[in-house]
């Protein structure tokens, strides 16, 4: 998979503002028009590497590790994570397994088409791409977009109630 080989801390891109690793993946064929991170369309972009899911893990455990295993959250950005779903299912199904870890999917895609065992692994969704007709000057930055969270073995959509707490 194409990602930015390094692992951000944010306090701002998490839905509940959470303290957070961000990770951003590379490649979006979307072309929205306003999009926050044009620079992250092209998968061959520069900024960006190859990593095997093995490489992915090694470098989400030293993170962990370095931050004294007190953030449990990651969120996934882009470009679209969604175009490496079977990676990002590899990857978190086997992190789940050994810690408590809040993975949070920021996606162009709708909700409605993201693979069951895709959802299996995150716990939280923002999806829909960005609409600049419909910009929010919050969030979620255009209006179309949801927010969606996993409750048990269900999912609810909580965009209105996140969005009138920002
Ligand atoms: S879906 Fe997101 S990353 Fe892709 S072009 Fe649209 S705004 Fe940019």
């Amino acid at each position: 998979m194409r990602i930015i080989p390094e692992v951000h801390f944010s306090f701002i891109d998490h839905p509940f503002r959470k303290p957070s690793f961000v990770l951003y993946f590379c490649g979006c064929f979307r072309n929205c028009p306003g999009c926050h991170s044009p620079e992250l369309q092209n998968p061959y972009s520069d900024l960006c590497q190859t990593v095997t899911t093995e490489e992915l893990i090694s470098v989400l455990e030293y993170y962990r590790e370095k931050f004294r295993n007190k953030i449990t959250s990651i969120v996934l950005l882009g470009g679209d994570p969604v175009l490496y779903a079977k990676d990002i299912v590899k990857v978190f199904s086997y992190l789940k397994k050994k810690y408590v870890l809040e993975v949070v999917l920021y996606t162009g895609e709708l909700f409605e088409n993201l693979d069951a065992d895709l959802k299996d692994v995150v716990d939280l969704v923002v999806d829909g791409e960005y609409q600049e007709t419909l910009k929010t000057g919050s969030f979620p930055a255009s209006a179309n977009q949801r927010i969606f969270i996993k409750e048990g073995s269900n999912w609810k959509d909580i965009t209105s109630l996140v969005s009138k707490k920002l």
